[in-house]
């Protein structure tokens, strides 16, 4: 590390924008930072997302995927530390910090740090969602049903002139229905509650829907799922009764997120963390309930997910650790 031994050391668990981001903010407030990930590869959910980004200031044209693979560039010029392949196996509390006990590439190493920033984004909610319905498992193992909310994108041009449903009320299925739909494919779109989308992408899929291309199931609610050749039945439920099956030829959910903070809960020294719906809870400096802890990003911000926020979040926790530490 290339820091001198007494300057603080912060342990960033997650290498995503966020932790970037804030590893490096704290290296450049003359602090030491490492990044504990469990994957192979810096930026999270940036490394899945082939599609450019309009939203960050400065970096037009630059696809999701590409703006990670600058960020990690960068931060491999810096002096932050990072641990791939690893994670958490317990977790002490100190009168200065915690004692981070990781599992790295399969063997066990202590770290004691000073604070600990939590930066472990979401995941696409899917399979633990219909894990228990009948049917599931061999709809999922053929790979007719899928849940990250662009994967259809590759899929397209297979679509043409197949029946194809999609689940879920948000943007992202009503994304996915209209870009399916305009593919060629007949669209079956499964909405358990009022659609939720914006506005202009529910009058889209509304118009497909007047146009023929899409079928809406209001009110309704997958219950089971039965694997033909080539295809997959579907079964709903509307409004609480039966209402028989669908046969399509692929199925795509997109039912929303989940906070990567599950993993917290068997650490006695985090026993009374503030979360909400599984959203870490923290005040404007981004700090947590516990001493030393702090959220950034995604696990911490169920509203305002977007790269630029999880990237000022990351700004934010390291100037406050740096004032306490220094001011
Ligand atoms: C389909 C889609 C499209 C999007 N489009 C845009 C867009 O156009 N513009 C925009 O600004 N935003 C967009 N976003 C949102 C943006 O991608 C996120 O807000 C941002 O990437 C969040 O960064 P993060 O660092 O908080 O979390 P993540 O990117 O989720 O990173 C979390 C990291 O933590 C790691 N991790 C998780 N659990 C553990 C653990 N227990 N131990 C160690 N490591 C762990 C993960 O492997 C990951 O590397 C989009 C998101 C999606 C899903």
């Amino acid at each position: 590390m290339g820091k001198s031994r007494s300057s603080p050391l912060v342990g960033i668990i997650g290498g995503g924008v966020a932790g970037m981001s804030c590893a490096l903010w704290l290296t450049q407030l003359g602090h030491q930072a490492v990044i504990i990930e469990r994957g192979g590869q810096l930026g999270g959910q940036l490394l899945g997302i082939n599609r450019v980004n309009h939203w960050v200031l400065g970096l037009p044209g630059l696809t999701s995927a590409e703006m990670a693979k600058r960020y990690a560039d960068h931060i491999a010029k810096t002096s932050v530390s990072v641990c791939f392949n690893s994670r958490l196996l317990a977790i002490e509390a100190l009168p200065d910090g915690y004692q981070m006990q990781l599992s790295r590439n399969s063997q066990s190493q202590t770290l004691p740090v000073q604070a600990i920033v939590i930066a472990t984004g979401v995941r696409a909610l899917g399979a633990e969602m219909f894990g228990d319905l009948p049917g599931f498992t061999a709809a999922y193992l053929s790979g007719l049903v899928s849940f990250f909310p662009l994967d259809h994108l590759d899929k397209l041009a297979a679509l043409n002139g197949q029946r194809v449903a999609v689940v879920g009320g948000g943007d992202n299925a009503h994304f996915t229905a209209k870009d399916v739909a305009l593919a060629g494919a007949h669209v079956h779109l499964v909405l358990r509650s009022p659609a939720k989308a914006q506005s202009a992408i529910r009058a889209e899929v509304t118009a497909l829907a007047c146009q023929g291309l899409i079928t809406e199931h209001s009110a309704s609610e997958v219950t089971g799922f039965r694997l033909r050749q080539n295809g997959i039945d579907v079964a709903l439920k509307k409004n609480n009764q039966v209402s028989g099956w669908l046969s399509v030829d692929r199925l795509f959910v997109r039912i929303g997120f989940a906070a990567n903070s599950e993993f917290l809960n068997g650490f006695d020294a985090l026993v009374g963390l503030h979360k909400q719906s599984g959203y870490i809870i923290t005040d404007a400096a981004k700090r947590t309930n516990l001493p030393w802890l702090y959220a950034i990003g995604d696990v911490a911000n169920s509203k305002h997910q977007s790269v630029v926020v999880a990237i000022a979040d990351g700004a934010v926790a390291a100037q406050d650790f740096s004032g306490r530490k220094t001011g």
